[in-house]
């Protein structure tokens, strides 16, 4: 039998999706039990990063519902942030006779061996939301513009303060970045700092702490106490006197650890506003949190598309069609540039939850509540 691989590469071109996105709701029924009746295309097997982020339960669960929508049986796993547990769930999965693998990395270099497996077997990869680095094993990318994730959050930043409508500053501005290990972390930092730098070079945003460099930043396994305590050591450190303005935070979970440690420090009282605080994945606390005007900001990227994207490629090359891709150059994982498909986030602050996210189906007033 011809290598499945070798077909999939042979295939991989650019060309526009139309997707037909459906409202697949966020609330799947996803679970890791083996899902789905008499599914002809055989079993799916969704390895996702962790169930304390609210956003990979969802992705879990619309990929499942996606996927048993065009007849395949599922099993999904979390790992709980552990990447050797992920490496032996996905062991399993292709011992278990999977006949394509969704995988969301927890460690994006810690696949390569479980990869070949899974190459050997001919199953299909998908790289989902997070590249694989360092494996050819990795057949295609379904994830957002995450450059654009980090624009969106530095240029919320500049315009808030005012400094692109004249205001001069100086304003004092802290620097959190994500998880060292998700290939996703350096696209958001070098994102946002396209836009912050050149105001840091003027002097008009300044890091008291002196922490800038992505490596000095970073916040493993993207975990809100771990940016709490940070956010704490740099207030005590940093901030005897004057005030944090901006807080470029990279994802909502950081953000409530963020302001945890503000608020500890007086901020949010009277006469000490919370700083303008950023996020991303627009989840149920963090939307809660700017409504009460504490985050002030969120990157929403609609996790249904995704899902639908995601599975749709996954249907495709194991039908051998061709899976729709938008992007043949920027993501490359060090072994070759993976094909991929990229959807386009949203910023959303107070002004415009109510259209984007409520009138969008995403989340009802009620949830809001
Ligand atoms: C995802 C973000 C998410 C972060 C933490 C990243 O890989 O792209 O949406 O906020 O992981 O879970």
């Amino acid at each position: 039998m011809r290598n499945r691989r070798a077909a999939l590469t042979a295939i991989a071109g650019a060309a526009s999706l139309a997707l037909a996105l459906t409202a697949c709701g966020q609330s799947g029924n996803g679970g890791s039990k083996d899902k789905g009746g008499d599914a002809k295309g055989g079993t799916i097997g969704i390895a996702m990063p962790t169930k304390s982020s609210e956003r990979w339960i969802n992705d879990g669960n619309n990929v499942v519902k996606d996927l048993e929508a065009k007849g395949y049986k599922t099993k999904l796993v979390y790992g709980e942030d552990n990447p050797d547990t992920q490496v032996s769930q996905i062991e399993n999965l292709i011992t278990q006779g999977v006949k394509g693998l969704v995988i969301a990395a927890i460690d994006n270099k810690s696949l390569n061996n479980v990869l070949q497996e899974a190459a050997d077997a001919n199953i299909p990869v998908i790289a989902y939301d997070r590249l694989i680095l360092g494996t050819k094993n990795v057949d295609y990318y379904a994830s957002f513009d995450n450059e654009k994730v980090g624009v969106l959050q530095g240029t919320y930043i500049v315009q808030k303060l005012g400094l692109d409508k004249g205001k001069k500053g100086p304003f004092n501005i802290e620097l959190f970045a994500g998880s060292n290990d998700d290939n996703n972390t350096k696209y958001f930092f070098n994102g946002a700092m396209s836009v912050l730098q050149p105001y840091i070079d003027k002097k008009q945003l300044v890091v008291k702490s002196g922490q800038t460099a992505l490596n000095k930043v970073t916040t493993l396994r993207w975990d809100g106490a771990t940016a709490q305590k940070r956010m704490e050591d740099i207030l005590t450190s940093s901030y005897q006197s004057g005030k944090v303005d901006a807080v470029l935070s990279p994802y909502d979970g950081i953000s409530i650890g963020v302001i945890a440690a503000l608020k500890s420090d007086g901020y949010g009282s009277k006469g000490q506003p919370l700083p303008v605080i950023t996020g991303q994945d627009a989840e149920l606390a963090s939307v809660k949190s700017i409504i009460a005007g504490e985050q002030t900001q969120t990157v929403y990227k609609d996790l249904r598309k995704l899902a639908d994207v995601a599975a749709t490629m996954m249907d495709d090359a194991l039908k051998g069609k061709k899976p729709q891709v938008n992007d043949t150059k920027t993501y490359d994982n060090g072994s070759k540039v993976v094909p991929a498909y990229l959807l386009q986030p949203v910023s959303v602050d107070k002004s415009n939850y109510e259209d984007v996210l409520v009138k969008g189906g995403y989340y009802t007033d009620a949830e809001l509540k």
